[in-house]
Order: structure tokens, then C-alpha cells, then sequence
């Protein structure tokens, strides 16, 4: 498996570091909102990353943390809460609005067949929250306070960035052009020392003396700032350092910056040995938001009578390093692509003597390792999706009798394993509508038009539409 680390800027083979487990690592959603199609492409990108490390033989330990405490509205250390917004604006408390938007993102998970986390066991769905490690954040605070690592000031416990030697180099970013960059940036905490220094705990003081959620430390009541609950997880479900760490390109400057210069701070080794990032989704071609109106999320999308399905093939159709431009056009194309794989493995039910015979076979042979050599080529998805085409033509007048089964094992292993593409769930068409399609080639055949039609047309209506081939008729899903 090859993949683009990051953090090295190039194209590496993967070596991990127990031969047995990849231990992987995927930042999730904060939920105080419902997830818009930027994030979804994030989680079906680390999930195809999960799909195509398994399909290579992998066993990958997953996790992905829930933010249900301490992200605020600006990524650095500025502005309100985004649980607390989130509950000013549903006048709920910050614990129902965080269970609220949990289960809707567990939801959207599940209907774009994204496999739930596997590393972390306490909760039934699999995500780690935030606030389940409240414990491992504050020992991670002692350490950095002891490294001297870190400092108190009346409203906060910062990392100080000018501590760690190699601080930035994720996004090789140096911190003296940082601190151009921010001039005129406004720090809230005039304690601050250096203005990306970043908290790892709020007191209850200042613009947070009337925060809802908090916990006792040793330093005071308060709570945790964002980026170091996902160093704290990985510490306490996986065990740092991990092989893979992933997100999107928005969390290279900060997030991913500082969760790396905590863990190295505090354990003395690194957080990740790779780095990956997904590009942004574009909507129209221009950036999403709340104002400009083109901000999406999974609901929309079933609303204007798309599948989620749909959604994911469209994510897969584009390479994760690249922006996908979302239109409703290219949603609708990738919605007709899945039709045409759905009509494929719906050749499955019928049999036509004589054809698909050897061609066949032999690809179905050679198939599944051209796609999976895709897949590990720094997951070209699109590339492995490509492969199938030849399929549709060696397929067009049906399955040899006998090739059946194999045809099933290449859909579920090949495309629902490695795609996370389910075409094996549409079931037979019924004894009823086999007869009729008998029938009406017998009609055909005898030249009774218009029995012909009216059978042909029925059969329309119940969504089967009919194909006549030299060797007989192929009915296919509408
Ligand atoms: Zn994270």
C-alpha cells in the first residue's frame, strides 16, 4: 500500500508498526450541527482508506472521537463554544444537543455504509467521545505542565508552541511567518504568551465563567480545549504512536499541528508515522456555506430523491486529494452510474446459454487483483471503479449457467467490500414477472404485437424494463 504521508510531502509505501494491526486514527465530527457533505466526504474517505488496508490483509484497529465538548467556533482558542451555540440556538442543554447530533451522525454513517470504528468498544456505537476521556486529557496536562511544556494563567492552561523545536512541521509552517500572518488577530487572554499558543484547559473564568460543562482538575474546575482530546484518545484506546492519522486539509495548519506537538510534548515520541488528508467539496464550484446557500447535508439530498448511496459513489468517482465539485447534475450522473452497477449485478438472476463464458471468466480472474492494486496505489478509487467497465460489455447478453455464484462472491467481496457498494441486497424479480416476460417473448416471437406490448409495458410499470439479444430477453431494474 502506498499513500501520500503529509507530512513528508511524498508517496510512501506503508510499513506498519506492529505487522499485524494498523492502528488507525480519524478525526470526527463536533455535534452541535448536523454534518454537511464536506464532512461526509472526510469519513467515506477514511473509510475507503479502512476498506482498501482490509481488502490488502490488513487487520486495522479504528478510531474516530466524537467532539462533544471544548471546540470553539474559531479552530484556535476564540469565540463561543460550538456545543454551547449550538444550545443557545435549540434552547436545549449542551448534553442534549451533543446527543441530539450524535445520533443523527451515527445515522448518516450508517446509511453511507461507512463501517463503524472498531477500536474503541466502551460505547455500542463505537465512537469515543470527548468527554468519556476527561481522565486521560488532565494526566496529558500534568506531563505537559512537568515537560514544562505548558502554563497557567487565570483563564487558561496554554501549550507553549515556542517549547517544542520542531513545532509546525506538518504544515512547514514557520512560526515567526505565523506570527505575521496573525497580527492583527485578537487575543482574548492578555496572559497569552504567544499568539498560537492553544489551550489544553479552560477555567471556569473570564468568557467562560458560565460555561454549562466542566469538570474538577488539579488546577480547577474547567474543561478541555479541542485538539487534545484526540491526542488523549489515541492515547488511551490505541496506544500512540499509530500508523495512519487522518482528516481533512483544514486541520494540517492547526489541529493536526497541535495534536502532534502535544503527544511528542508529553510522551516524547510521535503521534502518527502517516498523515493523510482529504481535499474540500465544492458546491457550484465555490466554497460551501451557510450564506452564500449552498450548504448540504445528508438529509437534502434524500429530500430531492437521491440515495445516500448515490452520495458515496459520487465521493469515490473523485481521487480524495482532490476538490469534488458538487452540483446536483454530477450527483444525478453518479446516481445513474450506481443504476448501471445495480443493473450489472442484477444479470446475476438470469442465465442465456452459450454467452459470457470464457471472457468472463477470465476477468472475473483478473478483476479483483487490478482493483485492489488501484486501491493501494494511494487509493485510487476511481481508477479501481474504472476497471469494472469492461464487465458491462462481456456481461451484455447474461450469465452462463453455473457462473452464478461466482458472479455473487466478485459483487460482495469486490465491490460491496472494497466500495462499500451493496448490489447483492436487490432481491429475484418474482415467479409472476419471470412468466410474464416468458410470455410476452413468446408474443414476440409469434409476432402477436400487441400482446407483445402490453406485456412489455406492464412489466414497465412494476420497474422491469426488457432488452431483446439474438439469444433471448435480459430484463433490468428501471
Ligand atoms: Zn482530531
Amino acid at each position: 500500500m502506498k499513500l501520500y504521508n503529509t507530512l513528508n510531502r511524498k508517496l510512501e509505501v506503508l510499513h506498519p508498526i506492529n505487522k499485524d494491526v494498523v492502528k488507525v486514527y480519524s478525526c470526527g465530527p463536533t455535534v452541535y450541527n448536523y454534518a454537511h457533505i464536506g464532512n461526509l466526504r472526510a469519513f467515506i474517505f477514511s473509510d475507503c482508506l479502512r476498506r482498501a488496508l482490509e481488502a490488502s490483509g490488513h487487520t486495522v484497529k479504528q478510531v474516530m472521537n466524537i467532539t462533544d465538548v471544548g471546540h470553539l467556533v474559531s479552530d484556535a482558542d476564540d469565540g463561543e463554544d460550538k456545543l454551547e451555540t449550538g444550545a443557545t440556538r435549540e434552547g436545549k442543554t449542551v448534553w442534549e444537543v451533543a446527543e441530539h447530533y450524535t445520533e443523527a451522525f451515527v445515522s448518516d454513517m450508517k446509511q453511507l455504509n461507512i463501517l463503524p470504528p472498531n477500536g474503541y468498544k466502551i460505547r455500542p456505537d463505537g465512537y469515543a467521545r470527548a468527554t468519556d476521556f476527561i481522565d486521560t486529557q488532565i494526566i496529558m496536562i500534568e506531563k505537559l505542565l512537568s515537560g514544562d511544556y505548558a502554563y497557567i494563567t487565570e483563564q487558561a492552561i496554554y501549550f507553549d508552541v515556542t517549547k517544542l523545536a520542531n513545532y509546525g512541521a506538518l504544515s512547514r509552517q514557520k512560526l515567526a511567518d505565523k506570527e505575521v500572518a496573525s497580527r492583527d488577530e485578537v487575543v482574548s487572554d492578555p496572559d497569552k504568551k504567544h499568539p498560537f499558543d492553544f489551550a489544553v484547559w479552560f477555567f471556569l473564568a473570564g468568557h467562560f465563567q458560565n460555561h454549562s460543562m466542566h469538570w474538577p482538575s488539579p488546577w480547577g474546575e474547567g474543561f478541555p480545549g479541542w485538539h487534545l482530546e484526540c491526542s488523549a484518545i489515541i492515547h488511551a484506546t490505541l496506544g500512540d504512536p499509530i500508523d495512519i492519522h487522518t482528516g481533512g486539509v483544514d486541520h494540517i495548519g492547526t489541529h493536526h499541528t497541535n495534536e502532534m506537538a502535544q503527544t511528542e510534548a508529553a510522551f516524547g515520541h510521535a503521534l502518527s508515522n502517516v498523515w493523510l488528508h482529504n481535499e474540500f467539496i465544492l458546491v457550484d464550484s465555490k466554497k460551501m456555506s451557510k450564506s452564500s446557500g449552498n450548504f448540504y447535508v445528508l438529509k437534502d439530498i434524500i429530500e430531492r430523491g437521491f440515495s445516500p448511496s448515490s452520495f458515496r459513489l459520487l465521493c469515490l468517482q473523485a481521487h480524495y486529494r482532490s476538490q469534488l465539485n458538487f452540483t446536483w447534475d454530477s450527483l444525478a450522473a453518479a446516481s445513474n452510474r450506481l443504476k448501471s452497477l445495480q443493473a450489472l449485478a442484477d444479470l446475476r438472476y438470469q442465465t442465456t446459454p452459450g454467452y459470457a463464458g470464457e471472457t468472463f471468466i477470465t476477468l472475473l480472474k483478473d478483476l479483483p487483483s487490478r482493483m485492489l492494486h488501484a486501491a493501494q496505489d494511494d487509493l485510487n478509487i476511481p481508477q479501481a471503479l474504472a476497471e469494472l467497465s469492461p464487465l458491462d460489455i462481456v456481461l451484455v447478453d447474461g450469465l452462463k449457467e453455473g457462473d452464478r455464484l461466482l458472479f455473487e462472491n466478485f459483487l460482495d467481496k469486490c465491490i460491496g467490500d472494497l466500495f462499500g457498494i451493496d448490489l447483492l441486497s436487490s432481491s429475484d424479480i418474482t415467479e409472476q414477472q419471470k412468466d410474464s416476460i416468458a410470455k410476452r417473448e413468446a408474443a414476440r416471437k409469434s409476432k402477436q404485437w400487441q400482446q407483445s406490448d402490453e406485456l412489455r409495458d406492464s412489466l414497465l410499470e412494476q420497474g422491469i424494463v426488457l432488452r431483446d439479444t439474438p439469444t433471448g430477453t435480459i430484463w433490468s431494474r428501471e
